[in-house]
This record gives C-alpha cells, sequence and structure tokens, in this order.
C-alpha cells in the first residue's frame, strides 16, 4: 500500500500534447473535488498478481477508483428515463449520423428464452478477479498449436521472449512492453499468429478481374479485393481472451498494428476492418479465440458516411469531430467509466447496443497503426480489464469489438480518431431494425457505466486487498 512517504514515480503525463479542447475537458474532469481516479502510482507485486496474474509488476500503473459525483449524475440521469413516466426516446450518433431509439421500458417485458436484466440485476456479488487459466490443446481445433499445416501458412507470428533478458527496472524501461519476438511468417513456439483465412470474404488483389460483361445500369456489380486474415490470439485451446496472460493481449494488439500497417501499404485498399466475435451469438463459428481483418478495395457506405461527417465537422470548425465528442463525454462524466493517463473508456451518450463501451486515446491519433509498443502495451491491459468488466456485467454473453482507425482511402485523416468499441449481445437484431436500420437499445448506457464503474472499484487490487 501506498503512503506519504513512500517516493512516488514519475509519470509522463500525454495530456500535455492533447489537443487544447480535450485538454480543457481533462483539466476540468480532474479539477472536481472528488474524482474516479485521484491516485495514480506503480502496483506493487501484490497488487499486479491480484489485477492481472503473471504480469511482472514493473509494467502495471495502478489507480484507485473511488465514489465519485459521476455515480450521482448517472443515478439522477438513467432515473429521469426509467420508472412509471419513463418515455423513450432517440438520442443521434453526430459521427455516424445514426438515431437510435432508447426505450428502458422495452427490458420489462416477459422473456421466455432469457432475461438480460437478470445478468445485470445481481447487487454486489462478491468479488471474484477473473483467474488465469492454463487451457490445454484441443486436437480437433484448427488454431491449437501443432495444428499449423490445418491452416494456410502464417504471415505474422509473435512469441514472447525469455523474460529473462528483460532490462533491470529503471525510469527508462518502466513502459516499455513486453519483450517480443515478432516474425514476418512462421516461428516455433508461437504465442500469437496471424494466417490468412482458408474461407475469405473478398479475392485476392492479383485475382484475375471478373468478367461481368455489359451489365444494366440498374444492376451495378463490381470486383472486391484484398486480404481476409485471422489473428488466433493464443496457442492454447482458450475462448475467452481474459482466461489468459495479458501479455497475449498486447501481441494480439501488435499483431492488428503491424498487419493494418502492411495493408495500407497495399494499392487499391480502401478500407481495413478489424474486429473480434466471441460466441456463437456474436458470430463466432470456432470456439478458439480470435479475431479478424480484412482489408478491402470496397469502402463501405457507413463509413463513407462517417468520414464526410468528420470532413465537414472539421471544415467547419476546425476540431475534430471524436475530440469534441470525447471533451463533451469527460465533462458529462456520467458516461465515463475510468481513464489511464493516455486512454479513456466510457458508454457513448448514443450507444447502438447496450452495454457498449468505447476506448479511445486522450491524445488525437487518427491512426491505429501509429501506436508505439509503449502505447499498446497500456492499451492492452486496459483493454484486459475492459473485457473482465463486461465478462462480469453480463457473465455468458457473446460480445464483439470492433477497430476503427483512419481508412487508408480518407482524405483528411485529422479529421478522424481512432475508437476500439466492445459490446455484449444483449439484445437480439429484430424485424424493426432490420426495416429501418435503426437500433433499439433497452440498457440506457448511463446505467451501464455505473454498473461498470462498481465493477471496477471492486476489481482494485486496493480494495480486492481489504476484503481478504
Ligand atoms: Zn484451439
Amino acid at each position: 500500500m501506498s503512503s506519504d512517504s513512500e517516493p512516488q514515480p514519475q509519470i509522463v503525463s500525454a495530456e500535455s500534447n492533447l489537443p487544447h479542447q480535450v485538454s480543457e475537458a481533462v483539466s476540468e474532469y480532474q479539477a472536481k473535488p472528488v474524482t474516479i481516479d485521484t491516485d495514480t502510482r506503480l502496483a506493487s507485486a501484490g497488487e499486479t498478481e491480484a489485477m492481472w496474474p503473471g504480469r511482472p509488476a514493473r509494467r502495471s500503473v495502478m489507480r484507485s477508483l473511488k465514489r465519485s459525483d459521476a455515480d450521482t449524475k448517472s443515478r439522477q440521469e438513467a432515473a429521469a428515463y426509467r420508472g412509471s413516466s419513463a418515455t423513450s426516446h432517440t438520442r443521434r450518433d453526430l459521427l455516424t449520423g445514426d438515431w437510435t431509439i432508447f426505450a428502458p421500458k422495452r427490458d420489462l417485458r416477459p422473456n421466455d428464452y432469457e432475461s438480460t436484466k437478470q445478468a445485470i440485476a445481481a447487487e454486489h456479488p462478491a468479488v471474484q478477479l477473473p483467474a488465469v487459466q492454463v487451457p490445454a490443446v484441443d486436437e480437433a481445433c484448427p488454431f491449437c498449436v501443432g495444428a499449423e499445416n490445418r491452416t494456410p501458412e502464417a504471415v505474422w507470428s509473435a512469441k514472447l521472449g525469455d523474460q529473462g533478458t528483460t532490462p533491470l527496472d529503471s525510469a527508462a524501461t518502466r513502459f516499455a512492453g513486453p519483450v517480443v519476438e515478432v516474425v514476418p511468417g512462421e516461428q516455433q513456439n508461437w504465442d500469437v499468429r496471424v494466417v490468412p483465412n482458408k474461407f475469405p470474404a473478398v479475392s485476392p488483389c492479383d485475382a484475375e478481374k471478373g468478367d461481368h460483361g455489359d451489365r444494366h445500369n440498374l444492376f451495378p456489380i463490381s470486383d472486391v479485393v484484398g486480404g481476409h486474415e485471422v489473428v488466433v490470439e493464443s496457442s492454447l485451446h482458450a475462448e475467452s481472451i481474459t482466461q489468459y496472460d495479458p501479455a497475449l493481449v498486447y501481441m494480439t494488439l501488435l499483431a492488428f498494428r503491424d498487419r493494418i500497417r502492411h495493408w495500407r501499404q497495399v494499392r487499391g485498399i480502401n478500407y481495413i476492418s478489424v474486429f473480434k466475435n466471441c460466441g456463437p451469438e456474436a458470430g463466432a463459428s470456432l470456439r478458439h479465440s480470435h479475431s479478424q481483418l480484412i482489408a478491402t478495395s470496397l469502402m463501405p457506405h457507413h463509413v463513407r458516411t462517417t468520414l464526410l461527417r468528420c470532413e465537414h465537422h472539421r471544415a467547419r470548425t476546425g476540431c475534430t469531430l471524436a475530440c469534441d465528442l470525447l471533451r463533451a463525454e469527460l465533462a458529462e462524466r456520467s458516461r465515463v467509466i475510468d481513464r489511464t493517463d493516455s486512454f479513456v473508456a466510457f458508454c457513448p451518450f448514443s450507444s447502438r447496443f447496450g452495454g457498449m463501451i468505447r476506448m479511445t486515446s486522450l491524445e488525437h491519433q487518427p491512426h491505429f497503426d501509429q501506436m508505439t509498443e509503449t502505447s499498446l502495451d497500456q492499451l492492452s491491459s486496459f483493454l484486459w480489464r475492459v473485457l473482465c468488466w463486461v465478462n462480469e456485467a453480463f457473465p455468458g454473453k457473446a460480445f464483439n469489438y470492433l477497430l476503427h482507425t483512419c481508412p487508408p482511402g480518407c482524405q483528411q485523416p485529422e479529421a478522424f480518431q481512432w475508437s476500439l468499441d466492445v459490446f455484449p449481445r444483449l439484445n437480439k437484431t429484430a424485424g424493426f431494425e432490420w426495416s429501418c436500420d435503426c437500433m433499439i437499445n433497452s440498457l440506457l448506457p448511463e446505467s451501464a457505466a455505473l454498473r461498470y464503474r462498481e465493477i471496477a472499484r471492486r476489481h482494485d487490487p486496493r480494495n480486492v486487498l481489504l476484503t481478504r
């Protein structure tokens, strides 16, 4: 435990590099008399083991979470939309232009199949940190170690280096990422591996162009080329990313960065999608934890619309729309869950999905693939925690996450900001949503943020230690 007499580590704040509009919001956020995170320091070895099992202590930055007026505000705002007088309302996502219907009463309807309320109703469950399990190898699984010949040859692989060669803890190395050996192909004893998808959604870039003949103007058709890759996130048969060492999450993010960099250089690629489907309801077909990347010549309509809106906002105001929205979320506080020196996690005002968490950097950064190893290491710890919160708030629920980075086809990268959206699959997309492409969300983001903050507090190592 810390005390005033203990020397405090020097934390280099990224906020000095923030755009002024975000800096103001961060200052305002921190100036509140009671803030969510009031203490930043390195975790002790015991605390690190409790919070991030298996993680070397020297890399862990720890914060304390205290009850804050953000909780009160979340409750007040959520209460205003609940109860017998509650009415449905719509909220607009200024990034996409989409309207989402918020209908808290929908959660009260009878459901013969399942109840999402049951998943979030348990108040103050026993403190339970996710245990790191040691998964075994499933001989029937094509992603497990030993089955490399059942997938195409790897285009990228990484393994954890010899920790014995890790430099001694010092100010210069404290925030360096884990020692990882990366090669652009196969390697023995791999931990994370990227392979081309055996069943790709797009044709290879060098594929012969299709002969579509003389098409009628009303029936347009075009080739779509690019790459479709699978990121195998562990050599062992783990279904959930929270089951194993966060260092694997770091290597997974490293794979995202490197493969996005690769595809950004390929001529004709206009959009790169990185996503994870975990659980059959989220679209996964194999249990072994994995994520995917699709690089395509197609610029999806929805992405193009978002880019145009961002560019228009920048031309009109000189500011980045996502930074303005982040500033507003930080000032509003009721939907912010937690933040580190560099990153923040919050439930967006107009979340299309119940329980959705958006992670992004406090510093304006259009390209995810420009992140340093140090930043990715910090982000991987944060992402691991976010996934633990989702798992605890909605046990057993499938989830997706989507990485949005400035696409190669973007004309004004400065107008964009990368983000990573994580959302449990609480509600099924039903007839109304399909009929008009408008989502109905029965869980207010203020309520979700409140729930996540409570869990984040219980995961705080000092709170855990106090209960032992
Ligand atoms: Zn497997």
